[in-house]
């Protein structure tokens, strides 16, 4: 009986300690009342070792074993009177050291809840029946993952701190082959960024043979400075948000001439009703369109490619942006390592003719990253680099950030990405 308790406890490396347990059910909460056995330990003081006994005293520990229900153990130890110098004295007692109310078993699953990006501090806090702050100082105490070592080829982001937050952007490495992330610096600024970067030893930077990035100018500048053998690429997606974003002002302005001083929008002009109502015809893939529309204003129904038709007869400059637009969404599917720069200057000469102020634009930008783009085409390990698993991280880290009581703490929002979004991190001493 004693034994299988202590089995269901999970307390078998204290069995030889263990007197009795019982268990005593109060409401939804279990206490185990558990009466430690006498020891012989020696006087602090003198070294002598015959005592008496002098008292009981009880010690709560949370020791959190069952789901659905809180527990803690009550644990019943000895005071010892000395025979020798009178010295009255306490033996240690079990699962927990001198100042702590917590069993390490209740401290190995707080920290592996932790790892759930998910779960806040408040909840683990009250599913373990400790307070959220308990759980803040384990994690501290326990959580301090190491950077990882650099890899070959290098996703690099920031993400947006919040508001009340002193610093504003955190930018993060991310190895595009097995998705890790390798570090989250405190900062996306230039010259500080490279401060971090270079107490990275120099064999390990000279190893990076890609980083992917958006297209932001320090980033480039950091790049060349900490990982000189490094090519940068910028994430294809990103290229044509910027396209999509000038498609979209162009629409808009295009729209705007036909602009009634109408309330509603079905009372508008018909093109400004078509152009504002089916936006997304000029920025969405095709293929990803439905087949048909129903167009209320007009109480028909048009298929997609009719539909597309009519929104690119509206206007003649509408029309040639939607061509180039699409022309370079076709360059960036299908280019590869053999394609040139030549092959992409020839599609920014387009760009630059554009008869659009904003195409012309992104023809300048095509021009500024156009190494960068092309190098974007390569394939490593049968994937084209891109950053859409940091992306993906990115995502996670704002859950992280969103359901957060206590990141004041810029360190412990580095830790607990690491070691909730990477996997096996190891904790503290292990
Ligand atoms: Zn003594």
């Amino acid at each position: 009986m004693l034994n299988d308790t202590i089995n269901i406890l999970s307390l078998e490396s204290y069995r030889e300690q263990i007197e009795t347990i019982e268990l005593v059910k109060e409401n939804n909460h279990l206490v185990y009342v558990i009466k430690q056995k006498r020891q012989n330990i020696t006087c602090p003081t003198c070294g002598y070792m015959e005592s008496h006994i002098h008292s009981y005293m009880k010690k709560k520990i949370v020791h959190s074993i069952h789901n659905d229900m809180s527990c803690h153990l009550l644990i019943t130890y000895h005071r010892y009177r000395c025979k020798h110098c009178k010295q009255v004295y306490s033996e240690p007692v079990m699962l927990a050291k001198r100042y702590e109310t917590i069993s390490q078993y209740t401290k190995m699953n707080v920290l592996d809840d932790l790892r759930v990006s998910t779960n806040t501090f408040t909840f683990i806090g009250s599913k373990h029946n400790i307070s959220a702050q308990t759980v803040i100082n384990l994690f501290d105490e326990y959580v301090e993952p190491r950077r990882l070592k650099l890899s070959v080829v290098i996703c690099m982001d920031e993400f947006y701190l919040g508001k009340r937050s002193k610093l504003k952007y955190a930018c993060v490495l991310l190895d595009f082959v097995s998705g890790a992330i390798i570090e989250v610096f405190d900062t996306r600024h230039k010259h500080k960024l490279i401060d971090q970067l270079l107490r990275i030893p120099i064999t390990e930077r000279m190893a990076v043979q890609y980083v992917i990035i958006d297209m932001w100018d320090s980033y480039r500048a950091v790049i060349h400075k900490c990982f000189p053998n490094a090519k940068i690429a910028v994430d294809s997606f990103h290229v044509i948000w910027h396209l999509n974003r000038a498609m979209n002002d162009i629409r808009i302005r295009v729209m705007n001439r036909y602009k009634k001083n109408s309330s509603s929008l079905i009372h508008n002009d018909i093109y400004y009703y078509m152009l504002k109502k089916y936006y997304f015809f000029l920025v969405v893939d095709y293929d990803r369109l439905a087949k048909e529309y129903v167009i209320p204003k007009l109480k028909t129904t048009y298929t997609k490619d009719n539909l597309l038709y009519y929104l690119l007869s509206i206007d003649k400059e509408l029309r040639a942006a939607f061509e180039l637009k699409e022309t370079y969404r076709d360059f960036n599917k299908t280019a590869d390592q053999y394609t040139t720069l030549e092959d992409l200057e020839d599609l920014i000469q387009k760009f630059r003719k554009s008869s659009s102020e904003e195409m012309k634009k992104v023809g300048k930008m095509l021009h500024n990253w156009q190494a960068e783009i092309l190098n974007s085409f390569t394939k490593v390990e049968g994937k084209r680099l891109s950053n859409s698993k940091i992306e993906n991280k990115n995502s996670q880290i704002k859950t992280i950030m969103k359901t957060a009581n206590g990141y004041k703490d810029f360190y412990r929002l580095r830790n607990r990405i690491l070691f909730s979004l990477n996997k096996n991190t190891p904790i503290k001493g292990k």
